[in-house]
Protein backbone atom coordinates (compact mmCIF):
# COMPACT_ATOMS: atom_id res chain seq x y z
CA UNK A 1 0.00 0.00 0.00
CA UNK A 2 2.14 2.98 -1.26
CA UNK A 3 0.54 6.79 -1.74
CA UNK A 4 2.57 7.46 -4.90
CA UNK A 5 -0.03 4.84 -6.32
CA UNK A 6 -3.21 7.70 -5.55
CA UNK A 7 -3.97 8.83 -8.83
CA UNK A 8 -7.00 11.38 -9.05
CA UNK A 9 -7.28 12.98 -11.95
CA UNK A 10 -5.39 15.97 -12.70
CA UNK A 11 -9.06 18.34 -12.79
CA UNK A 12 -9.35 17.22 -8.76
CA UNK A 13 -7.90 20.66 -8.08
CA UNK A 14 -10.66 23.36 -7.34
CA UNK A 15 -14.22 23.14 -9.60
CA UNK A 16 -16.05 25.86 -9.32
CA UNK A 17 -18.92 23.49 -9.40
CA UNK A 18 -17.63 21.64 -5.97
CA UNK A 19 -20.61 22.07 -3.35
CA UNK A 20 -18.61 23.32 -0.27
CA UNK A 21 -19.19 21.41 3.03
CA UNK A 22 -19.97 22.41 6.71
CA UNK A 23 -16.71 23.44 8.47
CA UNK A 24 -16.60 21.58 12.03
CA UNK A 25 -15.96 24.07 14.71
CA UNK A 26 -13.80 23.68 17.85
CA UNK A 27 -14.09 21.98 20.50
CA UNK A 28 -15.66 19.82 17.89
CA UNK A 29 -13.85 16.26 19.09
CA UNK A 30 -13.43 15.32 15.65
CA UNK A 31 -10.59 18.39 15.37
CA UNK A 32 -8.40 16.10 18.25
CA UNK A 33 -8.39 13.08 15.89
CA UNK A 34 -5.28 12.00 14.42
CA UNK A 35 -5.88 11.39 10.69
CA UNK A 36 -5.07 8.32 9.24
CA UNK A 37 -2.54 7.78 6.01
CA UNK A 38 -4.22 7.88 2.83
CA UNK A 39 -3.79 4.81 0.72
CA UNK A 40 -5.08 3.36 -2.90
CA UNK A 41 -8.38 2.14 -1.39
CA UNK A 42 -8.99 5.66 -0.81
CA UNK A 43 -8.79 7.08 -4.50
CA UNK A 44 -12.69 7.87 -4.85
CA UNK A 45 -13.09 9.77 -1.37
CA UNK A 46 -9.83 11.88 -2.15
CA UNK A 47 -11.10 12.86 -5.76
CA UNK A 48 -14.43 13.54 -4.17
CA UNK A 49 -13.39 15.35 -1.20
CA UNK A 50 -10.36 17.68 -2.57
CA UNK A 51 -12.42 20.05 -5.16
CA UNK A 52 -15.35 20.12 -2.27
CA UNK A 53 -12.28 21.32 0.40
CA UNK A 54 -11.28 24.22 -2.19
CA UNK A 55 -14.54 25.33 -2.69
CA UNK A 56 -14.87 25.11 1.39
CA UNK A 57 -11.57 26.83 1.82
CA UNK A 58 -12.61 29.88 -0.74
CA UNK A 59 -15.81 30.43 0.49
CA UNK A 60 -14.76 30.91 3.79
CA UNK A 61 -12.59 32.65 2.81
CA UNK A 62 -9.44 30.64 4.18
CA UNK A 63 -5.59 30.33 3.07
CA UNK A 64 -6.11 26.67 4.60
CA UNK A 65 -8.38 23.44 5.03
CA UNK A 66 -7.49 19.98 6.43
CA UNK A 67 -9.58 17.18 5.93
CA UNK A 68 -10.32 17.15 10.02
CA UNK A 69 -12.21 20.25 9.67
CA UNK A 70 -14.63 18.66 7.03
CA UNK A 71 -14.94 15.35 9.32
CA UNK A 72 -12.66 13.26 7.53
CA UNK A 73 -10.22 10.93 8.74
CA UNK A 74 -7.74 11.14 6.04
CA UNK A 75 -4.62 12.91 5.81
CA UNK A 76 -5.33 15.42 3.47
CA UNK A 77 -5.51 19.15 3.26
CA UNK A 78 -6.03 22.27 0.70
CA UNK A 79 -3.57 25.29 0.79
CA UNK A 80 -4.05 28.98 -1.47
CA UNK A 81 -2.34 31.88 0.19
CA UNK A 82 -4.25 33.58 -2.43
CA UNK A 83 -7.39 33.37 -2.12
CA UNK A 84 -8.51 35.92 -4.87
CA UNK A 85 -9.20 35.44 -9.33
CA UNK A 86 -5.31 34.31 -9.60
CA UNK A 87 -5.24 30.98 -7.79
CA UNK A 88 -2.41 28.73 -6.48
CA UNK A 89 -4.10 25.67 -4.78
CA UNK A 90 -1.87 23.30 -3.38
CA UNK A 91 -3.46 19.97 -2.30
CA UNK A 92 -1.70 17.78 -0.14
CA UNK A 93 -2.19 13.95 0.61
CA UNK A 94 -0.20 12.46 3.18
CA UNK A 95 2.30 15.69 3.76
CA UNK A 96 4.67 15.69 6.11
CA UNK A 97 7.37 18.28 7.42
CA UNK A 98 11.32 16.46 6.91
CA UNK A 99 13.21 19.11 7.26
CA UNK A 100 12.58 22.29 9.98
CA UNK A 101 14.65 25.17 10.76
CA UNK A 102 16.30 26.25 14.28
CA UNK A 103 15.26 29.53 13.19
CA UNK A 104 12.20 30.54 14.50
CA UNK A 105 9.19 32.80 13.08
CA UNK A 106 6.60 34.29 15.45
CA UNK A 107 3.15 35.44 13.18
CA UNK A 108 -0.39 35.62 14.30
CA UNK A 109 -2.71 33.00 13.13
CA UNK A 110 -6.51 32.29 12.65
CA UNK A 111 -8.35 29.12 11.96
CA UNK A 112 -11.50 28.52 10.16
CA UNK A 113 -12.75 25.94 13.17
CA UNK A 114 -12.22 29.14 15.60
CA UNK A 115 -13.62 31.17 13.87
CA UNK A 116 -12.65 35.28 15.46
CA UNK A 117 -9.83 34.24 17.04
CA UNK A 118 -6.07 34.73 16.60
CA UNK A 119 -2.63 34.67 18.38
CA UNK A 120 0.75 34.66 17.68
CA UNK A 121 2.25 31.52 16.83
CA UNK A 122 5.73 30.34 17.08
CA UNK A 123 7.07 28.15 14.42
CA UNK A 124 10.22 26.63 12.56
CA UNK A 125 10.47 29.66 9.92
CA UNK A 126 11.66 27.60 7.03
CA UNK A 127 10.32 23.72 6.28
CA UNK A 128 10.53 21.51 3.64
CA UNK A 129 7.24 19.39 3.56
CA UNK A 130 7.03 16.13 0.94
CA UNK A 131 3.34 15.11 -0.15
CA UNK A 132 1.81 13.55 -2.70
CA UNK A 133 -0.64 15.95 -5.19
CA UNK A 134 -3.79 15.56 -6.48
CA UNK A 135 -2.66 13.65 -9.91
CA UNK A 136 -0.76 11.19 -7.63
CA UNK A 137 3.10 12.82 -7.97
CA UNK A 138 5.00 12.77 -5.05
CA UNK A 139 6.48 16.60 -4.46
CA UNK A 140 8.39 18.25 -2.29
CA UNK A 141 8.13 22.25 -1.63
CA UNK A 142 11.08 24.32 0.37
CA UNK A 143 8.62 27.00 2.75
CA UNK A 144 8.95 29.97 4.46
CA UNK A 145 6.87 32.98 5.58
CA UNK A 146 3.31 32.42 5.21
CA UNK A 147 3.31 29.23 3.71
CA UNK A 148 5.95 27.20 5.96
CA UNK A 149 3.22 28.43 8.92
CA UNK A 150 0.26 27.09 6.78
CA UNK A 151 1.75 24.17 5.93
CA UNK A 152 2.46 23.44 9.45
CA UNK A 153 -0.76 24.54 10.34
CA UNK A 154 -2.47 22.09 8.66
CA UNK A 155 -0.24 19.11 9.32
CA UNK A 156 -1.23 20.12 12.98
CA UNK A 157 -4.69 19.41 11.89
CA UNK A 158 -4.16 15.79 10.68
CA UNK A 159 -2.65 14.94 13.87
CA UNK A 160 -5.05 16.57 16.22
CA UNK A 161 -3.26 19.64 16.87
CA UNK A 162 -4.78 23.07 16.70
CA UNK A 163 -2.90 26.70 17.07
CA UNK A 164 -3.70 27.05 20.52
CA UNK A 165 -2.29 24.47 21.77
CA UNK A 166 0.92 26.44 20.49
CA UNK A 167 0.13 29.03 23.21
CA UNK A 168 -0.28 29.57 27.15
CA UNK A 169 -2.54 27.09 28.62
CA UNK A 170 -4.55 30.08 29.90
CA UNK A 171 -5.20 32.13 26.85
CA UNK A 172 -5.99 28.50 25.26
CA UNK A 173 -8.77 27.74 27.88
CA UNK A 174 -9.95 30.96 26.87
CA UNK A 175 -10.56 30.83 23.50
CA UNK A 176 -11.86 27.12 23.87
CA UNK A 177 -14.62 28.07 26.11
CA UNK A 178 -15.69 31.12 24.62
CA UNK A 179 -16.03 28.77 21.19
CA UNK A 180 -17.74 26.20 22.96
CA UNK A 181 -20.30 28.81 24.88
CA UNK A 182 -20.84 30.33 21.22
CA UNK A 183 -22.00 27.04 20.46
CA UNK A 184 -24.24 25.92 23.18
CA UNK A 185 -26.00 29.74 22.48
CA UNK A 186 -25.89 28.47 18.76
CA UNK A 187 -27.70 24.97 19.56
CA UNK A 188 -30.37 26.96 21.46
ZN1 LIG B 1 -6.84 25.61 11.08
Amino acid sequence: MSAETLAPPADAVPQAAAEPLPILIAPHPSLRLRARVVGPGDDDTVRSLLPRMFATMYRAPGIGLAGPQIGTGLRIAVVDLVPGDVRHPIALINPQVVAASDELATREEGCLSLPGQYADVTRPAFVRVRYVDETGARREIEAEGLLAACLQHEIDHLDGVLFVDHISALKRNMILRKLAKEQRNKAR
